[in-house]
C-alpha cells in the first residue's frame, strides 16, 4: 500500500539528513523531488500543487524546533501536511439513534461495493448490532447471489426481495429489518462501468425512498486519478457522506487515496485491504501519513519534540500570569475555567468549611456571568490595561453592561486584588526559570 511513494519519500529524506544546513535551494530542491514522487504516485495534480505550496512555504518560514535537526524539521512539516491532506482526525462511522440505521452504498461496479457491505455487515456484528443486508444490486449477474453467499459466511441475513426493482426492494428491507428487529440496513446498491445517468438516477431513488443516515461510497484505490472524478461526479449527483477506499492491498500507486479529501472535501472513513470479512479497517488519516513517511523511531522523536514545544508554550502562559501582567482577558479566562471545574459551588465544597460558607449563603453563581458581561463590554485596551479605565469609561462600560458603576468598580477592585494576591502567592519568576534551569 503507497509503498513506492514511501520508499521515494525516504530517499528524498535520507538525502536531506547527510546534509547538516539546509539552504533555501536544498529546500526547493527536496520539494520538486517531492512533487515527483507525489504525481508519480497519481495524485492529484492540484492537490500536489496546494501541498507542495503550503509545504514549502512553512519549511522556509515556520517555527523551527531547535531540538530536531533541519531534516528532521522538514520531515515534521511534510507529517503535519499530509496528515492534514488526509482529512485530519478520525472520521468515524457514526449511528444515528433511528431505528433501523440506513447505511447505503453507492459506487461503480467492481468497485468493490458488495464485498465492503459484507464486511461492514461483519463489523457492525463484532460490535453487537444486528445488521440486514440488502441486495439492491439487481443488474450486475450474481451480485445477489454473492452478497448471499458472503452473508453466509459471517452469518448475517440478506433481504433480496423481488431481485427486481431496486427502490422497492430498499424499502422492502428496511420494513423487513424493523419487522424482525434489526438496528442497522446496509443497502448494496447497482454500479455501472463509468458513471452514467441511469446509475445516478437510481442511486438518488433509492436515496429518495429510504432517506439512508449515511450514504458511503465505495472507491477502489487502482484505479488511481480517476478515482477523484468518480468521486466528484457523485458528490456532485447523489452526494455522499464518506467514502470506503477499497483495493488499498494493491500494488496500485495509491494517488487516488491522497486525492480523495481534498477533491471531495468527503472524509475517507474505512479502508479496506483484502477480501476477507475481516479487512475492513477505520481510517486514521495521522496513522496513515506516518506509515507512508514510514520512518517510525523518526516520527516518535518529532512527536516528542513537538509535545515539549506544547507545554514550553503553556508554561511562558503560566509565567506571563504569574508576571502579574494579569490582564481582564485572563479574568475571563479563570471565570470559565472554574465553571468547567464544575462552578464555584462545587470548589467551594471541596474545600475545609466549604459546605458551610454554601450554606450560609456566601457564595454567589451568578457573579461569575455578571462578571464577564460587564468584561464584554469593555474594549480590547480596556481589558488589556486596566489602569485606563477612568470615570466617563467606567460609566460606558456600566451602560453597555445594563449594570451601575458600582458594579463595575467593584468589579475593578476585585480584579486588582486578585492580581495582588496572585503576586504574592506565586512564586516569583525567577525562581520558576531557576527551576527550569534557564536564565
Ligand atoms: P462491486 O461490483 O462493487 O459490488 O464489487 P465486488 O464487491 O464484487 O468486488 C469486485 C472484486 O474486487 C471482487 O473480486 C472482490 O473480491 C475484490 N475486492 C473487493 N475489495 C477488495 C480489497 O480490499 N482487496 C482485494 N484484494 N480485493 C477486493
Amino acid at each position: 500500500m503507497l509503498e513506492n511513494l514511501s520508499a521515494r519519500l525516504q530517499g528524498i529524506f535520507s538525502g536531506l539528513k547527510s546534509k547538516g544546513r539546509l539552504t533555501e535551494e536544498d529546500i526547493n530542491a527536496a520539494m520538486r523531488e517531492i512533487r515527483m514522487a507525489l504525481l508519480e504516485a497519481d495524485v492529484n495534480f492540484k492537490v500536489v500543487k496546494s501541498f507542495i505550496a503550503a509545504t514549502k512555504e512553512r519549511c522556509l518560514t515556520a517555527e523551527v524546533l531547535d531540538s530536531l535537526t533541519p531534516a528532521q524539521n522538514v520531515i515534521r512539516v511534510v507529517l503535519d501536511e499530509l496528515t492534514a491532506l488526509l482529512g485530519e482526525t478520525n472520521a468515524k462511522l457514526e449511528l444515528s439513534g433511528r431505528m433501523p440505521n440506513v447505511i447505503m452504498l453507492v459506487g461503480l461496479q467492481g468497485s468493490g461495493k458488495t464485498t465492503a457491505a459484507a464486511k461492514l455487515a461483519y463489523r457492525l456484528k463484532q460490535q453487537n448490532h444486528q445488521p440486514l443486508l440488502v441486495a439492491g444490486d439487481v443488474y450486475r449477474p450474481a451480485a445477489a447471489e454473492q452478497l448471499a453467499t458472503l452473508a453466509g459466511e459471517i452469518g448475517v441475513k440478506v433481504y433480496r426481495g423481488d431481485g427486481q426493482d431496486p427502490v422497492r426492494i430498499a424499502r422492502e428491507g428496511v420494513q423487513e429489518a424493523i419487522s424482525t428487529m434489526r438496528d442497522v440496513v446496509i443497502i448494496d446498491t447497482a454500479g455501472r462501468l463509468h458513471v452514467d445517468e441511469d446509475m445516478m438516477a437510481e442511486a438518488q431513488a433509492i436515496k429518495d425512498a429510504v432517506e439512508p443516515d449515511q450514504v458511503l461510497m465505495v472507491v477502489d484505490a487502482m484505479t488511481g486519478q480517476d478515482v477523484v472524478n468518480v468521486a466528484a461526479a457523485f458528490a456532485e449527483r447523489v452526494d455522499f457522506d464518506g467514502v470506503i477506499m477499497s483495493k488499498m492491498d494493491g500494488d496500485a500507486r495509491g494517488g487516488g487515496a491522497l486525492s480523495i479529501r481534498q477533491v471531495t472535501g468527503k472524509p475517507i472513513k474505512f479502508i479496506s485491504a483484502g477480501e476477507k470479512p475481516d479487512s475492513l479497517e477505520e481510517f486514521h488519516p495521522d496513522r496513515m501519513a506516518k506509515r507512508i513517511l514510514g520512518m517510525g523511531d523518526m516520527v516518535s522523536l518529532i512527536e516528542q519534540a513537538v509535545r515539549v514545544q506544547q507545554e514550553e508554550i503553556e508554561q511562558e502562559e503560566a509565567e506571563r500570569l504569574l508576571r502579574a501582567s494579569l490582564t481582564l482577558d485572563d479574568f475571563i479566562m479563570m471565570n470559565r475555567q472554574i465553571r468547567k471545574m464544575g462552578g464555584v459551588s462545587k470548589l467551594i465544597s471541596a474545600l475545609p468549611g466549604g459546605d458551610r460558607a454554601m450554606a450560609s449563603g456566601q457564595v454567589d453563581e451568578g457573579a461569575l456571568d455578571a462578571m464577564e458581561i460587564i468584561i464584554n463590554s469593555m474594549t480590547k485596551e480596556e481589558r488589556q490595561h486596566p489602569e485606563v479605565l477612568n470615570g466617563s469609561r467606567r460609566a460606558r462600560i456600566a451602560r453597555g453592561a445594563g449594570v451601575t458603576v458600582p458594579e463595575v468598580n467593584a468589579l475593578i477592585k476585585k480584579f486588582n486584588e486578585t492580581k495582588k494576591m496572585m503576586k504574592k502567592m506565586m512564586p516569583s519568576v525567577d525562581e520558576l526559570q531557576g527551576k527550569r534551569g534557564k536564565k
